[in-house]
């Protein structure tokens, strides 16, 4: 193909969006007759009628160092729309292997889920994005022909709060009998830094996502949405949620934000807002650190309980919002470093919302991690840029053993590789989970809208499915939806970016 071809070919790509396009041919044989070339044709009709839906003008997709980038703008109905349709085959994909571990974990068939969603968490959600996650079922069904509904994607979108935070809160309220053991998860290391702490003296903000290397390998997506109201936005993010909802992002009026999840949360609350809502809303909307607060705060359901690292790259402010349902505690300073990998440190929250954590155990893997980000941001004060936040994303010292040893200990995390699990998150011995990939940027990059990200572990070391499930039998139910995950480069992505850019067209 030559240059101009493959522009046009690139061209054509972006407006059939990421589904198969009909005139490929893809699942059928090179060899089909031209009978089954047409029969194919015709029945892919509706999809080549919906890659012309106006809707999808102002939207595109690419691939880059093992990440899929989206462009979504316009109104919400659109962003969903453009969202669905160019993510629909990740999408039936995600919710396969999500729904399967939630039913699993929960001992809860998909119609419970099904039922919260549509019941408990949809008539609080804002109209905005009521409109957005309706226009992700329209646009799936038209890019993949996909029989999900609404309450579907509302129960999926919720994958992080409603199986570890509404479950075990209903069923202690119900007494259900022989109710499965359930946690809330302690996903992520994380770090944001300032003033004399870092290299030029502006913010740099880290994070490495922990979860399921069955969810994890499929978290691999890079959302640049320019809505028709709020700020723009860069996210990572998760095929079919409208929330970065591992979380990394930042906006285009300054405000940069992670987070790390808090270990051994209880609570819930039936009439809050859902904590994806209120996540995607505030990094859409907060242009400051309080507002952002604000926005979190309004309609606290408890689920998916965080500690939000914040950075105002417009005045240099860092924050912590320890975000527990009963009690709350927001830190902020414009020369220091806040780190997060799992623990609370407010002693109210600690007492009222994560009763049984022990911040004295320095077995475990919140506290463990909690010591060596301690040691290594100071080994690297006043040094800290995105190049040193990368390695330190991919660190394995284990302060428990004092040696190198990729494991649970470690802000790189390999839990598959530990035979001690993590008790406090109801991972058990060898759980194939742990660090599945990492962003960082400093409020330069941000300003222009910029950050860095590497899919798989930021070591850089790959994780294999079939050695692991032979070695692993307790796991095989996982079997149809583990698969390998292979790390990349360490790769730039930027608002407004199309494959074309980068030279890759
Ligand atoms: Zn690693």
């Amino acid at each position: 193909m030559n240059d101009s071809m493959r522009r046009a070919a690139a061209i054509l790509l972006v407006i059939m969006g990421g589904a198969a396009p009909w005139w490929t041919g893809s699942g059928a044989p090179a060899s089909a007759s031209a009978n089954d070339a047409m029969v194919a044709a015709i029945a892919a009709a509706p999809e080549r009628a919906a890659a012309n839906d106006p809707r999808l003008k102002a939207a595109w997709r690419f691939e880059e160092g093992g990440w899929i980038y989206v462009h979504l703008e316009g109104d919400p109905g659109a962003v969903g729309y453009q969202h669905g349709y160019l993510l629909a085959a990740e999408i039936e994909d995600a919710f396969a292997a999500v729904s399967a571990g939630m039913t699993h974990s929960t001992e809860r068939d998909w119609g419970f889920f099904r039922k919260a969603a549509h019941e408990m968490l949809w008539p609080k959600i804002d109209a905005e994005y009521q409109q957005e996650l309706q226009g992700i079922v329209e646009g799936l069904r038209a890019g993949s022909g996909s029989k999900l509904d609404v309450d579907d994607i509302v129960a999926f979108n919720a994958f992080e709060e409603l199986p570890d935070y509404y479950v075990p809160w209903l069923n202690k309220r119900e007494k259900a009998a022989n109710a499965p053991n359930l946690k809330s998860p302690g996903n992520c290391s994380a770090f944001v830094a300032t003033g004399s702490w870092t290299k030029d003296g502006k913010i740099v903000i880290a994070h490495n996502n922990w979860t399921s290397y069955r969810n994890g390998e499929r978290w691999r997506i890079v959302f640049d949405i320019a809505p028709k109201n709020g700020y723009r936005i860069l996210m990572d993010g998760f095929p079919g949620v409208i929330a970065s909802d591992d979380d990394f992002g930042i906006n285009s009026d300054g405000l940069m934000v992670t987070e790390t999840t808090i270990t051994q949360f209880e609570g819930w609350d039936p009439n809050g807002k859902a904590e994806f809502v209120r996540a995607r809303k505030a990094l859409q909307y907060a242009g400051s650190i309080d507002e952002y607060t604000k926005i979190m705060l309004d309609g606290n359901n408890g689920g998916y309980a965080n500690d939000w690292l914040l950075g105002d790259r417009k005045t240099g402010e860092i924050a912590q919002l320890e975000l527990g349902l009963k009690a709350h505690k927001l830190w902020r300073t414009k020369d220091g470093v806040l780190s997060g990998s799992n623990w609370a440190r407010d002693a109210e929250v600690l007492k009222e919302d994560t009763p049984e954590f022990d911040a004295n155990n320095k077995e475990s893997s919140p506290n463990a991690r909690r010591a060596r980000w301690d040691e290594l941001l100071q080994e690297n004060k006043g040094k800290i840029d995105v190049g040193v936040a990368e390695k330190m994303l991919g660190d394995h010292a284990d302060t428990t053993e004092n040696k190198e040893d990729a494991n649970e200990h470690t802000l790189c995390g390999h839990v598959d590789g530990s035979p001690r699990g993590v008790k406090e998150w109801e991972w058990q011995p060898y759980y194939p989970g742990g660090a599945v990939q990492g962003k960082a940027t400093d409020a330069t990059m941000a300003k222009d809208m910029r950050m860095m990200a590497r899919m798989g572990h930021p070591c850089g070391g790959d994780f294999l499915a079939k050695p692991f499930l032979t070695a692993h039998p307790e796991y095989a139910w996982q079997e149809p939806y583990l698969r390998d995950m292979k790390a990349g480069p360490w790769t730039e992505f930027r608002a407004g970016q199309t494959r074309k850019e980068r030279g890759k067209s």
